[in-house]
């Protein structure tokens, strides 16, 4: 069977070889996994989460228990004031766009401390010009690279010891940049110093691919607000949609008020079918995260045994679920993320080509062959055709699905 999957012999030697060298990480992983299934667990069981939870409403959406009780479950997860879990979120970029449009006011300022935001805000903050962008109703943006995978500490108290900085966007998981992910002590300690100079800045944090990947959330350490999608870890493989703001109560009001409409706010929004499926999604995430995560460290190994460059390295400590790999070539990258495809369970014939994706500076080719369209908590893999071709790797919603799928791709380049 492994042979007709297009796996030899030698290669599964090697996945062997490499799954005794990699059991001390898939130990602390099991370890981080059941904590975050007892935090899940735990807000299930405070919530009371019962059968009438899984009700819809539809046009309005008033009253609807399910949605108000899953964002009560969602902020003790997160250890929130409050959340705003909404199918009417298309995105996670749609997340940070509402909840940036909500903080911010013509002439305020908006700093990111983490070098360029993703890709996909180049438009909303006006980066790229567009005329409905943050810089068109005259917000202001500033940012302030990290140095050596580092906060520049200095630049930043610098900055926002002038108080006139309104927010704060601290960017965790990489991106299609080429730098590490930031450590959550990292982000406790970015946050103490910022504290000791300014009170007021709001803290946002772009938490994309890192939840659940530790024990501790950015808003145990101080940040303001967090924002992610459901598409990717919270979802769990099950939410077929959605994405998610948590943390401060006034701020979480400020984006249903965006998101919504002045005045009526959270109040509003139609759970449509969703709610069984986002509270599954919640509840599968702790072991979904872990599997991506699993099989993260298993290509991180193989393919630095091949030759490559990984990162993070298998034995590094990890902030988010992605794993990039330098090909340093494009035809190995191209061929990687074609073998990521075959080794898909839905549309594993059809073979990804990059192309001038909407919101990308760059041709972009994504391999995903998912249940749910774009998903990236599903074995996926991206990158934008650029020197030194990486691939930006992550997902899986089983380890045993997450290797063959890396099998076949590391198979596929050979
Ligand atoms: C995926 C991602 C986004 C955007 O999420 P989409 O749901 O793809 O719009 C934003 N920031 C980071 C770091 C991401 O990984």
């Amino acid at each position: 069977m492994y042979n007709e999957f297009g796996i030899k012999k030698e290669l599964l030697n090697l996945a062997s070889e490499v799954e005794k060298e990699i059991k001390v990480q898939f130990e602390d992983i099991e370890e981080i996994c059941e904590y975050n299934s007892l935090k899940v667990l735990n807000a299930f069981r405070e919530n009371n989460i019962s059968d009438m939870h899984f009700n819809q409403t539809t046009g309005y959406g008033y009253g609807d228990i399910g949605r108000n009780t899953i964002e009560k479950v969602f902020a003790k997860v997160l250890g929130a004031e409050d959340a705003l879990v909404r199918s009417q979120f298309i995105s996670g970029t749609h997340a940070l766009t509402v909840s940036l449009f909500a903080f911010l006011r013509p002439g305020d300022t908006f700093l990111s401390i983490t070098g360029k935001p993703y890709d996909t805000l180049d438009s909303v903050i006006g980066i790229e010009e567009n005329e409905s962008s943050l810089k068109a109703f005259g917000i202001k943006y500033e940012q302030i690279d990290l140095i050596n995978n580092e906060f520049d500490k200095e630049s930043i108290i610098n900055r926002v010891k002038t108080g006139n900085v309104k927010l704060i966007e601290i960017q965790r998981s990489r991106g299609y940049a080429n730098r590490n992910s930031i450590q959550i002590e990292q982000v406790e300690d970015i946050i103490k110093e910022i504290r000791k100079v300014n009170k007021e800045v709001i803290i946002m944090i772009d938490n994309c691919y890192c939840e659940f990947v530790g024990k501790i959330e950015p808003l145990e350490v101080g940040a303001d607000v967090i924002v992610g999608s459901l598409i990717k870890n919270l979802g769990g493989g099950i939410a077929p949609n959605g994405a998610y703001i948590a943390g401060r109560k006034d701020l979480v009001e400020l984006s249903a008020q965006r998101l919504t409409v002045p005045g009526q706010g959270k109040e509003v929004g139609p759970s449509l079918g969703m709610n069984k499926l986002l509270l599954q999604g919640l509840f599968f995430a702790p072991s979904v995260v872990a599997s991506s995560l699993k099989t993260a460290v298993f290509a991180s190994r193989m393919l630095e045994k091949l030759g490559y460059n990984p990162s993070p390295k298998y034995n590094e400590k990890r902030a988010d679920i992605v794993q990039t790999i330098a090909f340093g070539e494009k035809e190995s990258l191209i061929k990687y993320c074609q073998g990521i495809q075959m080794g898909s369970p839905v549309d594993a014939s059809s073979i990804p080509e990059p192309w001038d994706m909407p919101g990308y500076q760059d041709q972009v080719i994504m391999a995903s062959g998912a249940f749910t369209q774009g998903s990236s908590i599903e074995l996926s893999c991206d990158a934008p055709i650029r020197p030194p071709y990486i691939a930006f790797m992550q997902g899986g919603l089983t380890y045993e699905y997450g290797k063959l799928g890396v099998l076949k791709a590391i198979s596929n380049m050979k």
